[in-house]
């Protein structure tokens, strides 16, 4: 990557890089509902200084704020079916306007289909064509607008997914995430930092789960091998720790980005 950096301590003893200087770039973090996409992406903007831009989120939060992509977007969801791609493609697109970006970004659970890949490679590439990189328009002279997309596939089995999915509570006010059996919070129900009364997302059930594997396989994983067949892709064994994954992710991109 392009700055030099110094290490420091992690706060499990991991020697973690101070990256808040680097220049990620685009960051695509792929995988299948419960792999960790979302923990991994609150890791990296801590390590990067990047936002996170999670099309999930943002669905969610137009749900919770009644707007009419919300009131459109909410059934779909409780389905565990996907959002129409020229919706998301909309809100991917206006929120790649926002100054954060500059140095770069993560996107979590975009692009979902082959069709949503297609918008966002063009979208990204530069108007001398491949490598893709930030299209000039949004990223102008950024310093990360010459970076071409890494993307990096989280590889969790089925069973493990499903305990992980679940299992999972979010903290409604720091957004925390816990899972019952496998991290679970110091009080039962309660977040560690905010005191909050935990939540499970509505599309966290059995039956929910195995519909979006179903979308997942049929949708989503042909946009994995989308990415695996152009030259910056990488996999991470997503059943580790979540420093060991986060250090995964970071030695990947570092080498992806050469
Ligand atoms: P997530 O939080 O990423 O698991 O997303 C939750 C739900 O939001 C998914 O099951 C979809 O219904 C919807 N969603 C999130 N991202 C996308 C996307 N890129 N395309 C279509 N639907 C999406």
């Amino acid at each position: 990557m392009a700055t030099a950096v110094s290490t420091v301590a992690g706060e499990d003893g991991h020697r973690m890089q101070d990256l808040s200087q680097m220049i990620p770039g685009p960051i695509l973090l792929l995988g299948a509902p419960g792999v960790g996409k979302g923990t991994q992406a609150k890791e990296l903007v801590k390590l990067w200084g990047i936002p996170q831009i999670s099309t999930g989120d943002l669905l969610r939060a137009n749900v919770k704020n009644g707007t009419e992509l919300g009131k459109m977007a909410n059934e779909i969801m409780q389905k565990g079916q996907l959002v129409p791609d020229t919706l998301v493609n909309e809100m991917v697109a206006l929120r790649l306007t926002d100054p954060d970006v500059k140095r770069g970004f993560i996107l979590d659970g975009f692009p979902r289909t082959l069709v949503q890949a297609d918008w966002l490679d063009e979208r990204l590439a530069k108007k001398s064509g491949a490598p893709a990189g930030i299209q000039p328009d949004s990223l102008a002279n950024t310093p990360a607008g010459s970076l071409p997309v890494v993307a990096v596939s989280i590889q969790v089995d089925y069973t493990q997914l499903l305990r992980r999915i679940t299992g999972r509570r979010n903290c409604p006010v720091c957004q925390t995430i816990y899972n019952i059996y496998l991290q679970p919070p110091k009080v039962d129900g309660i977040c560690d930092v905010e005191g909050a009364a935990l939540v499970q997302r509505s599309d966290d059930t059995e039956k929910c789960f195995e519909g979006r594997m179903l979308t997942y396989q049929s949708l989503t994983a042909p946009v994995v091998e989308h990415y695996r067949a152009l030259s910056r892709f990488a996999e991470v064994n997503g059943d580790q720790s979540v420093a060991d994954v986060a250090a995964g992710i970071v030695s990947s991109v570092e080498r992806l980005r050469g």
